[in-house]
């Protein structure tokens, strides 16, 4: 074989390696025979393959004087990237080219140490006359993802992946079975990890678009021939200052015999100075038009977030032993009486607990959202004369699916139920239901107050901690938390609470991912709704005719979170006209569209506050 030959077949073999991951393939045998056949070859240092040890090569020739990239920083205490060196305006859309695509390479070496969250929720789709596709079936991914020189990642639902794999491989045709590899959904990352060139794409200049606040330059993007398959297919958008891309959209191709890409939509936030990370990616497949014969249909949303995290836990695990919380906080110098004992142990649990869910990704720092959240617990508390030893604190958790939970006095509530909750009341309610177990003493997790409880993997959470009440506990809390909300500034809505119960109800027997909960009690168990059922028949009846009843909302639409610390705040979106119902879209997945801006092009986002009074309200 000749040197040129075997490099080409080397670098067939390495896509095809990627395609498993992302392709729907035929059959196991033919991909492990696939894998085994490029064993033989023994992986020539072709020129352009990129080596592993990605530090020892200089970012690139034009910027002699700059520091090397943070690949070189150790991998615990992670800087910040180095900003890329500002290039003189480009005068040809061919030097446009050039300096995107060496910036895409750049992106890359400066997000290689990194590992990021990535959480991917999909929803199958069936045909429904009045509403159009709706969710027949969902799944949920949720991992670690290394963004070196092998794209690898770490599941935090193990057990779960399994068993669902093994649903798939049941249930569905033999073609499908690798169809949900997790890491194809966040495939698209990158247009091309290893050969995003000229020497493998074509480039054609399109228009100039905005995205947002941001101009972009459009161009059209198509593998050459015989480039091999799996090359991206499609277009992206350039920001016109930086020269980043800010945004893919399109697929691979060819894909091999038997197998398939997904569509997907990937879009970049300026999170920091000088590069667009990777934060959303929207896939979808489907043809719902008449004689269409789709054999797959579904849309699913991916999220990448904690880019800032430190890198695996296992690492470091040492520096997690917590000696600090066993701080002097009575006033006397006396021992602490058994109940203040008590109260102490409790809130070190706490402590620890938020802390561990921090620092593994899945909470976000206090900030914006606590305070909505906090005013409407504090309505609750004021209007029920709930005085307590100490203050309630709120945190949101950052993933999709439907939960709330608490432990000690914090409540701890996930974006995608912030997300789908109709209006204030509704949030009061779910939030009620917590603040009645705190009231109650119904105090779980104590035994988080001994600090070897919190060594452990990121990756591993879920199996470490758990917030689940007993079924007398839940009820008795349900029972409460109706009594506060009819007690609050809440009570002439809970109609809006029954709807929305309803619209969960409705939906609940479709969507067992969204419902599965990883810490706390889920809303619904097997289908059915159980959470504050006495509220379940309040209100009028559910009717997805009636435009202006909205019961529940998308995914996606109030809760933003920085994919770079992590932070939340509120979406202010204007509200946008009902036409039809099958705009609600109840629970839904919808495509992403952020609006982009550059970092620092925006007075300080964090700044206006938003009060309970007139943001969780863009529904009604
Ligand atoms: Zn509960």
């Amino acid at each position: 074989m000749t040197k040129n030959g075997s490099q080409k077949l080397e670098k067939v073999m390495r896509t095809s390696k990627w395609i498993f991951a992302v392709a729907l393939l035929t059959a196991m045998s033919a991909a492990a025979q696939q894998a085994a056949d490029s064993q033989p070859v023994a992986q020539p240092a072709a020129p352009d393959t990129k080596p592993t040890a990605q530090p020892t090569q200089p970012a690139d020739q034009s910027q002699p004087a700059q520091q090397p990239p943070a690949t070189a920083q150790p991998a615990q205490a992670q800087q910040a990237p180095v900003p890329p060196p500002v290039a003189a305006a480009p005068t040809t859309m061919d030097q446009v080219v050039n300096l995107f695509i060496e910036h895409e390479h750049g992106l890359i070496k400066a997000l290689s140490t990194r590992t990021p969250v990535v959480e991917t929720y999909l929803q199958n789709l069936t045909a429904d006359p009045q509403l159009g596709p709706v969710p027949s079936e969902d799944h949920y991914f949720l991992g670690r993802m290394d963004m070196g020189e092998n794209i690898d990642r770490k599941d935090y639902l193990k057990e779960q992946e399994k068993s669902m794999q093994s649903r798939l491989l049941g249930g569905f045709q033999k073609l499908y079975k690798v169809q949900y590899q997790p890491l194809g959904f966040s495939w698209m990352i990158y247009a091309d990890r290893t050969d995003f060139d000229r020497e493998h794409y074509d480039f054609r200049y399109v228009r100039r678009e905005f995205l947002g606040d941001v101009r972009c330059l459009v161009f059209d993007v198509t593998p050459k021939k015989k480039s091999g398959t799996g090359r991206f297919l499609g277009r992206i958008w350039v920001e016109d200052q930086g020269f980043n891309i800010v945004r893919l959209n399109g697929t691979y191709y060819p894909a091999p015999r038997n197998s398939d890409f997904f569509h997907m939509d990937s879009w970049r936030l300026n999170l920091i100075p000088g590069y667009w990370v990777p934060s959303f990616i929207y896939s979808e497949e489907g043809d719902f038009s008449a004689g269409a014969k789709n054999r797959i249909a579904f849309k699913a949303q991916t999220r990448i977030w904690g880019y800032d995290l430190k890198k695996g836990a296992k690492d470091d695990e040492l520096t997690q032993i917590r000696v600090d919380s066993v701080t002097d906080e009575t006033p006397t110098t006396q021992d602490a009486s058994p109940l203040q004992a008590e109260r102490v142990w409790q809130q070190q649990a706490e402590d620890n607990v938020v802390e561990r869910l921090t620092s593994g990704g899945l909470l976000a720092p206090e900030g914006d959202v606590d305070r909505i959240l906090q005013t409407v617990v504090n309505n609750l508390q004021v209007t029920n004369n709930i005085d307590l030893p100490r203050p309630v604190r709120t945190r949101v958790l950052l993933t999709s699916p439907l939960e709330t939970f608490s432990v000690g006095n914090t409540i701890v509530i996930s974006r995608g139920l912030v997300d789908v909750l109709p209006d204030e009341a509704s949030l009061a309610a779910v939030l009620a239901h917590e603040l009645a177990h705190i009231v109650l003493g119904h105090n779980l997790g104590s035994k988080y107050a001994f600090n070897d409880r919190m060594l452990f993997s990121d990756d591993s959470t879920y199996q470490n901690l758990g917030f689940r009440h007993i079924p007398e506990e839940e009820e008795a809390a349900d029972k409460k938390a109706v009594e506060f909300l009819k007690n609050s500034p809440y009570a002439q809505k809970l109609d809006n609470v029954g709807l929305f119960l309803k619209a969960l109800q409705q939906r609940a027997p479709n969507l067992n991912a969204l419902l599965t909960t990883h810490l706390g009690n889920p809303l619904a168990t097997n289908g059915t709704v159980n959470r504050l059922s006495a509220l379940a028949t309040q209100g009028p009846a559910l009717d997805n005719a009636k435009l202006d009843q909205i019961a529940a909302l998308p995914l996606g639409g109030r809760v933003k979170v920085n994919p770079w610390d992590d932070k939340a705040e509120m979406v202010k979106t204007a509200p946008v006209a009902i036409t039809s119902a099958r705009d609600k879209m109840p629970f839904e997945v919808t495509p992403f569209f952020p609006r982009l801006a550059r970092i620092g092009a925006n007075a300080a986002p964090a700044a206006a506050p938003t009060t309970a009074a007139n943001n969780p309200n863009t529904g009604n």
